[in-house]
């Protein structure tokens, strides 16, 4: 018998919208379902006083691949902010990512020689070979002080676990420069886009049935025998019913504000690196589009324990979850009718470019096959 759908889509997130998008533009009929009662996942923003306020976290469209840089334009106009966050050490403020202005700030060092010279000799005092944790990892890139003041406080914070529970990989995530260079990122193209992260899903989404506060998994036999195939992004140790038992996340706590004033604090982003401060950032909305209302609306983010039925945020990628995951993979990977993809279904820390090119890749496994 004929299905009314080509596709269920679970999720109508970044992942599920752009195999949604290209699944419609190989005229496939589909239909997707969204747990929550907006679109965008976790890259949702709002407006708020006339500003687009990312509610579930900053979120800074970075890429070095012309062809996702150029897929996303189709669908928004992106602006030209350039990520250059600042730490606030106990009132200390230093420049992030690590470079030659925070050395100098950090050391009175000018010149990127002294700069390498102090971060050797600190290496060499720690007596770190190999970086087997995160603290290793980070006192071998920028040496003990930085560790101490910038990484250590936010880190633990961050993850609710000490650096040397760490794995090395989640710092290398962050530039080291020997240049005068305040740009977060790495990346050849960067923005956000005009109209919000909302609006740029929607682009994405238009033409496509979309059922918001719809809960897949509380009536999945209903929703399967809609479709000939289901793309699922939700977190994968549900779709198992946690058979072998909970993947573990750190989860966020978002508290905002509306302030009577136009400008908080400068920046679009502060990290507070000591341990002592409750919250890891202060979010500064506006500041990521320049804006110049006369109001201003502040975010302070809290890193929380992720509990069974709270917002999964960042996958915890240590031993025990890896090797849990793995198991559930493998039941994936037997499926026929189910695809999975997306940070909650591939329990992966995943930049935006990244998740798109991985859904246009499936979408091209999917119809060239
Ligand atoms: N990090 C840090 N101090 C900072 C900013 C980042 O130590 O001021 C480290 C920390 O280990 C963190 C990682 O870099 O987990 C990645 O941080 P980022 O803020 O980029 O994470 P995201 O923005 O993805 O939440």
């Amino acid at each position: 018998m004929n299905k009314p759908y080509d596709y269920l889509i679970v999720g109508a997130g970044l992942y599920g919208a752009v195999f949604a998008h290209e699944a419609l533009q190989r005229g496939k009929r589909c239909l997707v379902l969204e747990k929550r009662d907006h679109i965008g996942g976790n890259i949702y923003t709002e407006a708020l006083e006339g500003i687009q306020v990312h509610r579930y976290g900053a979120h800074i469209f970075h890429t070095n691949d012309r062809r996702i840089w150029n897929y996303v334009n189709q669908f928004a106009s992106f602006n030209r902010f350039t990520n250059s966050p600042l730490a606030n050490y106990r009132g200390e403020i230093y420049n992030l990512p690590f470079n030659m202005n925070t050395f100098h700030q950090m050391w009175g060092v000018t010149t990127p020689e002294e700069a390498a010279s102090v971060i050797e000799k600190q290496r060499a005092e720690a007596g770190i070979g190999e970086p087997r944790n995160l603290e290793e990892q980070a006192i071998s890139l920028v040496g003990t002080d930085i560790y101490e003041k910038l990484i250590r406080g936010y880190t633990q914070k961050q993850w609710g676990r000490p650096c040397t529970q760490l794995p090395p990989f989640i710092i290398r995530r962050l530039p080291v420069r020997f240049t005068y260079d305040n740009n977060y990122f790495n990346a050849r193209y960067q923005g956000i886009p005009e109209e919000g992260y909302t609006a740029l899903i929607a682009a994405l989404l238009e033409g496509i049935e979309c059922r918001l506060g719809t809960d897949y998994l509380a009536g999945r036999e209903h929703w399967d025998a809609l479709a000939d195939k289901v793309l699922y992004t939700g977190a994968i140790d549900a779709f198992y019913d946690f058979c072998f038992g909970p993947l573990q996340y750190r989860s966020l706590r978002f508290e905002t504000e509306i302030l009577d004033k136009a400008n908080f604090q400068g920046n679009a982003v502060v990290n507070y690196t000591d341990a002592e401060t409750p919250y890891t950032r202060i979010i500064e909305h506006k500041h990521f589009a320049f804006g110049t209302q006369e109001k201003t609306v502040i975010t302070r983010e809290y890193s929380v324990e992720w509990q069974p039925g709270g917002e999964p945020f960042y996958p915890i990628n240590d031993e025990s979850n890896s090797a849990l995951y793995a198991r559930y993979r493998e039941k994936a990977e037997q499926e026929e009718k189910i695809l999975f993809g997306g940070r909650l279904a591939e329990y992966r820390y995943y930049d935006m470019d990244a998740v798109v090119a991985a859904a246009l890749r499936l979408a091209e496994q999917e119809f060239t096959s």
